[in-house]
């Protein structure tokens, strides 16, 4: 069907090109593009004996556009999947208009030397795809990506109006380590330790890091204590869900997690802000990102499983209606599958998806869109398909 050039060869990124690989009919053509080739090749190696998928490899600095203008001319892809690193979103962004080809991503901007993200810089890219007839899927994996979708497809079938979602993203992983974060540890630190929010009535909420804190009996996992945070896909859903009246998300942390993060924020090794140390300049959390176990490391230690989705309430036929969409993943099963634990696993496999709804032309729309605004039955089958089987449960337990 079509060529697709992916961007980053991290967790998810590997998750996602196994996946391309097991569906080749659709991922004819992959040209594996990172910092370090040396990763992709190896990649490359393990997986083109498996697969009819084409593979080949590119090294590129994502944050040069005029590189990747050279990698695109080059290799000619359908469509680009940026898996690497929201820091590269807009630059990516920008190669895909000069060389009118379609974007994928799975996290939204966020400048390097401030931890906040916000869509605010890709939506105004919206005017420059329609008029250059490309598409770019922003938010394509789990959380921002599924639970997008899964609120999408709750508003097709089962409601006339969403009033509330509360998005529970629970990890109830071990992978036997006093501390390590299962994605990019930078990247995980910066949104955790960040201030929380939520949507209610027209606004935003602040709240402290980690203020409020809620208990929650989590289908095929049991009782788990969660946070509330702020998370990407509240800022696109506030907008494309009518009559939404509060939006939430929470992540689920153990206690031996958050009393190490209280214990790194409180000796500074959770800053972003370069300091000197042996006359050259470093960043702490860049430099806590280097001693931390990489994730893609966790694997093969990692125990037990993820449930995340979405509790919906809203009415229906003039009725109150109250469902819940989840999907659970085994991180050993994951690992036997495709050699990564769940968390990059829940993210890879939607990745994929989203490549392969521009690929196939299945969702067609020139401009910048988030998920949740393209027809979901197509992408909910494909995930029950492709790995992420979902469940739905009318009058599930409620958060309070
Ligand atoms: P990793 O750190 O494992 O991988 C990032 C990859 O990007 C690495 O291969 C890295 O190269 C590459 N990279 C970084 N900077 C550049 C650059 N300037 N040029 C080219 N390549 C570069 O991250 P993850 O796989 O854990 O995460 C990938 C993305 O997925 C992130 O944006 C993350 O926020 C997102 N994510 C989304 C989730 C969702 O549910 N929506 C959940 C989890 C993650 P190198 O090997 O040289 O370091």
């Amino acid at each position: 069907m079509g060529k697709v050039l992916i961007i980053g060869c991290g967790g998810v990124a590997s998750v996602a090109i196994h996946k391309c690989c097991q569906n080749s009919e659709v991922f004819e053509e992959i040209c594996i593009a990172s910092r370090t080739v040396s990763k992709c090749d190896a990649l490359k190696e393990k997986l083109e004996k498996t697969t009819k998928t084409k593979i080949t490899t590119a090294q590129v600095n994502a944050d040069h556009v005029d590189e990747l203008i050279a990698l695109i001319e080059k290799v000619k892809p359908d469509v680009v999947l940026n898996l690497a690193l929201p820091y590269q979103d807009l630059t990516i962004m920008d190669a895909c208009l000069a060389t009118n080809v379609h974007y994928v991503d799975t996290a939204n901007y966020e400048p390097e030397d401030t931890a906040k993200f916000e869509y605010k810089w890709q939506w105004a890219y919206r005017e420059r795809f329609e008029k250059a007839g490309i598409t770019a899927l922003l938010g394509s994996g789990f959380d921002p990506g599924v639970t997008s979708v899964f609120s999408a497809y709750a508003l097709k079938h089962y409601f006339d109006e969403i009033n509330y979602i509360d998005i529970l993203d629970c990890n109830a992983g071990d992978h036997g380590y006093p501390f390590a974060t299962n994605f990019n540890p930078e990247i995980n630190i910066r949104e955790v330790s960040a201030k929380g929010s939520y949507w209610e009535n027209g606004h935003w909420v602040e709240t402290e890091p980690m203020e409020i804190k809620r208990v929650y009996n989590f289908p095929q996992i049991g009782e788990k204590d969660m946070y509330l945070l702020h998370h990407e896909e509240i800022e696109s859903l506030a907008l494309n869900i009518p009559g939404i009246k509060r939006i939430r998300f929470f992540m689920t942390f153990g206690q031996s997690y958050l009393t190490h993060l209280k214990c790194l924020e409180n000796v500074g090794m959770t800053s972003i802000e370069p300091i000197m140390y042996e006359g050259k300049e470093i960043v702490p959390l860049q430099f806590l990102k280097a001693v931390l176990p990489d994730p893609s490391s966790l694997g093969p230690r990692t125990k037990g499983k993820t449930n995340i989705g979405c509790i919906f309430i809203g009415k229906k036929d003039g009725k109150e209606k109250k469902l819940y969409i989840y999907n659970v993943c085994d991180h050993e099963s994951c690992f036997k599958e495709v050699g990564s634990q769940a968390v990059a696993y829940t993210t890879g496999v939607p990745a994929m998806i989203g490549a392969m709804m521009l690929l196939t032309g299945t969702w067609k729309k020139a401009g910048v869109y988030n998920i949740e605004e393209f027809d979901p039955d197509p992408f909910m089958e494909a995930l029950n398909k492709w790995g992420l089987p979902w469940i739905v449960e009318e009058n599930p337990e409620l958060v309070d």
